[in-house]
């Protein structure tokens, strides 16, 4: 199944990738990390889907919270 592997590397289980998205989505995670996430996120739709939805989530909490700052007035 794994015939092809383009680099040697570890790549993380589901609950990792899991754990790192949100880190990712903050940009906290180092660059060769947040690449084997993003390698196991093209190879495993389960985790595709969680980290979009994850993106969404982010994207719409972060967009509240600056209103909320600010205030209607
Ligand atoms: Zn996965």
């Amino acid at each position: 199944m794994a015939s092809f592997v383009p680099m040697r590397i570890e790549l993380p289980r589901c609950d990792q990738v899991a754990d790192a998205l949100s880190e990712l989505l903050d940009g906290d995670l180092d660059g060769p990390v947040a690449m084997r996430v993003e390698i196991h996120l093209a190879t495993c739709p389960p985790c595709a889907r969680l980290a979009r939805e994850l993106a969404a989530t982010v994207a719409a909490l972060r967009r509240r919270g600056r209103r909320a700052g600010r205030g209607p007035r």
